[in-house]
C-alpha cells in the first residue's frame, strides 16, 4: 500500500521504517529540512535499537523516501499518517497546533488532488496522542480548508485514530510485537484498510515468537483516543504506587524490591512497573497525565487519583537529594556525579527526564554536577547539558565525586564494581 506518515520523530520515523520493511511504499514528511537532508542519507537522527539497520535496508529496496512537500505526500499516498509532537502547554494542556498545521495541510493538499480531478479514497491516521475529540476536530479542519479553496466537500476520506504505544528503546521490537493494536472510527471502510495495511503484524508473521497473533481492538473514535491515555496514567500510577510502597518500606524496614517481587507474582497485578526509584519522566507519561487532568476537570470531574500519582511524582525527585543530604550534610561545594541521565534505559531521549530536575535542584544548592550515560557519553554529538558536565566513563564519574547518584536503570550499572568506584 502507498503510505505517508507526516512528522518523523520516534513514531513517526518508526512507524515509516517498519511499514516500508513489511513492503508497503512510504513517504516521510517533515519540515526539519536538517532532519530530513539526513534521513535521505540512511542516518537516523534519533537513537533506537536496530532502526539504522533497517532504515538502511528499506531505503536501498527504494520502499522509503523522505522529503519536506507534504503536496508529494499526499498525492502518491491512500493512507496518511499524522505522527507529530503533540506537547503540554505550560498550562499542561495539549499543544495541538502542529496537529492542526497537519490537518489543515492535508485539506489544503486535498483541494489541489481536486482541482486535478483526483478523487480517490483516503484515510487520514492519528497516531500523535490527541485530546479526546480530536478526530472529528481533524476532519472539521479538512473540510475548513477544502472550502476555503473552493473544492467540493464530499471527497470521499476518513480520519481514524490509531494509537501508538511502541516504548522508547525497544521501539522497533514493539511496532512489530505489539500487544494489540487500537483502531477508533466510525468508517468499516477506512478500518478494513487499516486492516490490511497491519495484515502481517495481526497474523503473527512479524513476531518474535511464530503465529503469535495480535488482538485488534476497534473501537469509536474517542474511546480509542481514551485507551491512549488511560494507559499511560495506569502505568504512571503503578510507578508512582510502588514509590509511595517504597517511602512506608523505608519507614517500617521493608525492603521495596523484595516487596515488589511478592505483589509482581500475584497475575492480577504484574511484575512490570514496579521498579522504585526517582519517578516517571520521558516525553509522554507527564504530558499525557497532565493532559487527562486537564480534560476531567474541564467536564467538572476532579480526577484524584491521577492528581495524587503527580504530586507523589514530584516528590520522589527531592528524595534523592534528602538522601544526599542525610550523608554528604551540606551539598555547597560537593560534586554529585549521576549514573545515567535518559529517562530509561537504551533511549537517548532526555524530553522531561528526572535527571534534569536532580541536576537544577543539585545546582540550586550549590553542589557540581557530573553525569556518565552509556549511550550519551558515546554519542558522537553530546548534548549540551547546562549545569552538568557529561564524562566518558564511570571511573571519570567517580573522580573527585563526593556522591554518586544511580539514575537510570541501565544494565551494565548492575555490573559495575561500586567497591571500586568508592575507592
Ligand atoms: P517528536 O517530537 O520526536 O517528533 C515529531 C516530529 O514532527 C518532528 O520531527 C517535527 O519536526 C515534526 N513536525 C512538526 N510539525 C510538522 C509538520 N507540520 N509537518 C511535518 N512534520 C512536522 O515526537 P514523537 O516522540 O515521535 O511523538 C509523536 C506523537 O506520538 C506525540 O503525540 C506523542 O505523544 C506520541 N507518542 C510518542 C511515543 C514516544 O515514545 N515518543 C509513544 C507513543 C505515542
Amino acid at each position: 500500500m502507498q503510505v505517508c506518515v507526516i512528522g518523523t520523530g520516534y513514531v513517526g520515523l518508526v512507524t515509516g521504517v517498519c511499514l516500508a520493511h513489511l513492503g508497503h511504499r512510504v513517504i516521510c514528511v517533515d519540515t526539519d529540512v536538517t532532519k530530513v537532508q539526513r534521513l535521505q542519507q540512511g542516518q537516523s537522527p534519533i537513537y533506537e535499537p536496530g532502526l539504522e539497520e533497517l532504515l538502511g535496508s528499506v531505503i536501498e529496496a527504494q520502499r522509503l523516501s523522505f522529503t519536506t512537500d507534504l503536496a508529494v505526500g499526499v498525492a502518491t499516498s491512500e493512507i496518511l499518517f499524522i505522527a507529530v509532537g503533540t506537547p503540554a502547554l505550560p498550562t499542561g494542556e495539549t499543544d495541538t497546533r502542529f496537529v492542526e498545521a497537519v490537518a489543515r495541510g492535508i485539506g489544503q493538499q486535498f483541494a489541489q488532488r481536486v482541482a486535478q480531478g483526483d478523487r480517490s479514497y483516503r484515510v487520514i491516521v492519528n497516531k500523535s496522542t490527541v485530546p479526546i475529540g480530536s478526530g472529528d476536530w481533524v476532519r472539521s479542519l479538512v473540510v475548513e480548508e477544502l472550502k476555503r479553496w473552493g473544492a467540493e466537500t464530499d471527497l470521499p476520506f476518513d480520519v481514524i485514530s490509531n494509537p501508538e504505544f511502541l516504548r522508547e528503546g525497544s521501539a522497533i521490537h514493539d511496532t512489530f510485537n505489539p500487544d494489540r493494536i487500537v483502531l477508533g472510527g466510525h468508517s468499516s471502510q477506512a478500518i478494513d484498510r487499516m486492516r490490511a495495511l497491519y495484515q502481517p503484524i495481526l497474523t503473527g508473521k512479524t513476531a518474535a515468537s511464530p503465529n503469535q497473533s495480535v488482538p485488534l481492538v476497534v473501537t469509536d473514535l474517542s474511546s480509542a483516543e481514551m485507551i491512549k491515555y488511560a494507559a499511560n496514567a495506569f502505568l504512571a500510577t503503578k510507578i508512582s504506587f510502588i514509590n509511595e510502597v517504597a517511602n512506608i518500606c523505608d519507614r517500617v524496614g521493608a525492603d521495596v524490591t523484595q516487596v515488589a517481587r511478592g505483589i509482581g507474582l500475584d497475575q492480577r497485578i504484574g511484575s512490570q512497573f514496579l521498579q522504585a526509584g526517582l519517578g516517571w519522566g520521558g516525553s509522554c507519561f507527564p504530558k499525557d497525565v497532565s493532559a487527562l487532568v486537564h480534560t476531567a476537570r474541564d467536564y467538572g470531574y476532579v480526577p484524584a487519583l491521577l492528581e495524587a500519582s503527580v504530586v507523589v511524582n514530584q516528590t520522589q525527585r527531592g528524595l534523592a537529594i534528602e538522601r544526599l543530604q542525610q550523608i554528604l550534610k551540606i551539598l555547597k561545594g560537593k560534586t554529585i556525579g549521576l549514573l545515567g541521565l535518559s529517562f530509561k534505559p537504551h533511549t537517548d531521549d532526555l524530553r522531561e527526564a528526572p535527571a534534569r530536575d536532580l541536576i537544577q535542584h543539585l545546582h540550586r544548592l550549590g553542589a557540581t554536577v557530573k553525569a556518565y550515560d552509556p549511550l550519551l557519553s558515546e554519542a558522537a554529538e553530546r548534548p549540551a547539558l547546562e549545569l552538568a558536565t557529561l564524562v566518558g566513563t564511570p571511573e571519570q564519574l567517580a573522580e573527585n565525586s563526593d556522591a554518586l547518584v544511580l539514575v537510570t536503570d541501565w544494565p551494565i550499572f548492575r555490573d559495575l564494581n561500586y567497591g571500586q568506584l568508592g575507592s
